[in-house]
């Protein structure tokens, strides 16, 4: 067992009151988990303290070079009261995955699982109960050390904080409808595509302004060095039913590896849908919808779950999937593992963790 410190506050924050009016992302308890890393000791010093303000240099590398590296999961609160984590050893795996691609150190997955129960249970009476809410978890580090000029960073800190949320899109799980890029790129293989760091989201902006000015919600990336393979959308995994066959685009590196990908792979595999993950292109998406064989489109990631997709636009070409409606496998997936993740439909495949 990793030895944490604790600080509990002396002045608890006013919990929100409506939690089915929540917004996502905005609100945070009332402690956070901080450890430190400093070259020749190690991770050291795990605590939990109030939520508070970070001291930071001006010099602190992570404001200049951006080493820094994200992971997002969600806790849940189950009718009988007991606290649920959703796959939490997948975005362990994931956060040293990227951490080795960003030169920063590894966290002990052991100490990672036991920081991110503790600091859930210490403040388990902020997990929201209203349909669609969750407690959102943001583990993360930044490189502290005061230096100006390209290395890795010599110091560390890693901290988790939580925010009780609602739905993702302000629509809740309503059909999204989708930009397809073809000027901007997001990732190419070989750079930092498949890591959650905040360099690929900077990266992402300009197009998701352009697409929210023409109306759209978020952008669908197509590869960077052919513009012609579907990769992902800016926060989720997407995936296409063409004629009966569900397929999502391979890792191929420059994807980042989504959790609830995944989950949703084995979904559909379990219940008998042809499921393949490979290349496919724009092309062999528009054919399909022409054909009238683009029977459901939908996106997947932690934060929307399953987010239907009713419209994609590429180039000139609208592709209306299923307008204003939700397609049945989509509405499926979304009851299953909303369901497993509160402990409302057994979890054969064991994906939750009670948190104890
Ligand atoms: C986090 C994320 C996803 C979804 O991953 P989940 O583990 O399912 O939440 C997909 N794409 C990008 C770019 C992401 O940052």
């Amino acid at each position: 067992m990793l030895e944490i410190r604790i600080e509990k506050t002396t002045k608890p924050k006013q919990k929100p009151e409506n939690s089915a009016k929540l917004p996502f992302g905005s609100i945070f308890t009332d402690h956070m988990f901080v450890m430190n890393y400093d070259e020749g000791k190690g991770w050291h010093d795990a605590r939990i303290i109030p939520y508070q303000n970070l001291s930071l240099e001006p010099s602190a590398m992570v404001f200049h070079y951006g080493q820094e590296m994200f992971e997002g999961l969600k806790a849940y609160k189950t009718d009988d009261g007991r606290t649920l984590l959703f796959r939490p050893q997948k975005n362990i795996e994931r956060a040293n995955n990227s951490n080795a691609r960003l030169c920063i150190p590894q966290i002990p997955p052991e100490i990672f699982l036991d920081a991110l129960k503790a600091v859930v249970k210490m403040d388990e009476d902020w997990i929201p109960t209203a349909e669609g809410t969750s407690l959102y978890i943001r583990p993360f580090v930044i490189a502290t050390e005061p230096h100006l000029g390209v290395k890795a960073s010599s110091s560390y800190l890693f901290i988790i904080i939580l925010s009780p949320s609602g739905a993702y899109y302000a629509n809740g799980f309503n059909p999204v409808k989708i930009w397809i890029e073809d000027d901007y790129v997001r990732a190419v293989r070989g750079g930092i595509g498949e890591s959650k760091t905040g360099g690929n989201y900077v990266a992402s902006l300009k197009a998701q302004e352009k697409a929210h000015d023409g109306g759209y919600n978020q952008v669908l990336w197509l590869d960077g060095v052919e513009r012609k393979y579907i990769e992902e959308v800016g926060a989720m995994n997407i995936f296409f039913k063409i004629n009966g066959t569900v397929i999502t685009p391979q890792l191929n590196g420059s994807i980042l590896p989504g959790v609830t990908r995944s989950s949703v792979v084995d979904l559909c595999k379990s219940w008998g849908y042809p499921t393949e993950e490979r290349k496919i292109s724009i092309d062999e998406v528009f054919e399909a919808f022409q054909k009238g064989q683009l029977e459901e489109v939908w996106g997947t990631g932690t934060a929307a779950v399953i987010s239907p997709v009713d419209q994609l636009k590429w180039k000139d070409h609208l592709m209306p999937v299923n307008p204003g409606k939700i397609g049945p496998l989509s509405q499926k997936l979304y009851d299953t593992i909303t369901g497993i993740q509160l402990g409302k439909i057994e979890d054969t495949f064991h994906w939750t963790l009670e948190v104890k």
